[in-house]
Parts: structure tokens; C-alpha cells; sequence
């Protein structure tokens, strides 16, 4: 599984962080970085993944396979 942020949507509340900490995290600018890059490694848990997408009230965030 692979993420996408959209930047230009994501208006940085944080959200994906609280969800999935894991892979989330905001910069003291307000930028969304991925912790452990685009690629979600096996042991992440995918609920908090799909959990952190469906939850970005921006639809900023999207997976592919
Ligand atoms: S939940 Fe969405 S809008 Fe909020 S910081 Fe994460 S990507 Fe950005």
C-alpha cells in the first residue's frame, strides 16, 4: 500500500496523526510528514491507516495498492 497526500488540500489539523501516529506527523509548520515514507511498511496497522484516510475531513489523503 502506498500514500498520497493532496498538499494543496491538507489544511493541517492533525487528524491523520491522531488516528495512525504511526505513519503521521505534523512539523512545527503544519506539514504533514510521513514518518516512515510513501510506502506503508507490513507492520503497520491498516485499520489506523484507513481509518486516518477516510477520516482527513479534507480528503486530502489517498492509498494506492
Ligand atoms: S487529516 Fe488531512 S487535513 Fe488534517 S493534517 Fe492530515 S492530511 Fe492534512
Amino acid at each position: 500500500m502506498r500514500l498520497h497526500i493532496d498538499r494543496d488540500r491538507c489544511t493541517s489539523i492533525g487528524l491523520c496523526e491522531a488516528l495512525c501516529p504511526d505513519l503521521f506527523e505534523l512539523d512545527d509548520d503544519g506539514s504533514v510528514i510521513l514518518i516512515r515514507g510513501e510506502d506503508v511498511p507490513d507492520d503497520v496497522d491498516t485499520e489506523q491507516v484507513d481509518a486516518a484516510v477516510s477520516g482527513c475531513p479534507n480528503g486530502a489523503l489517498s492509498t494506492t495498492a
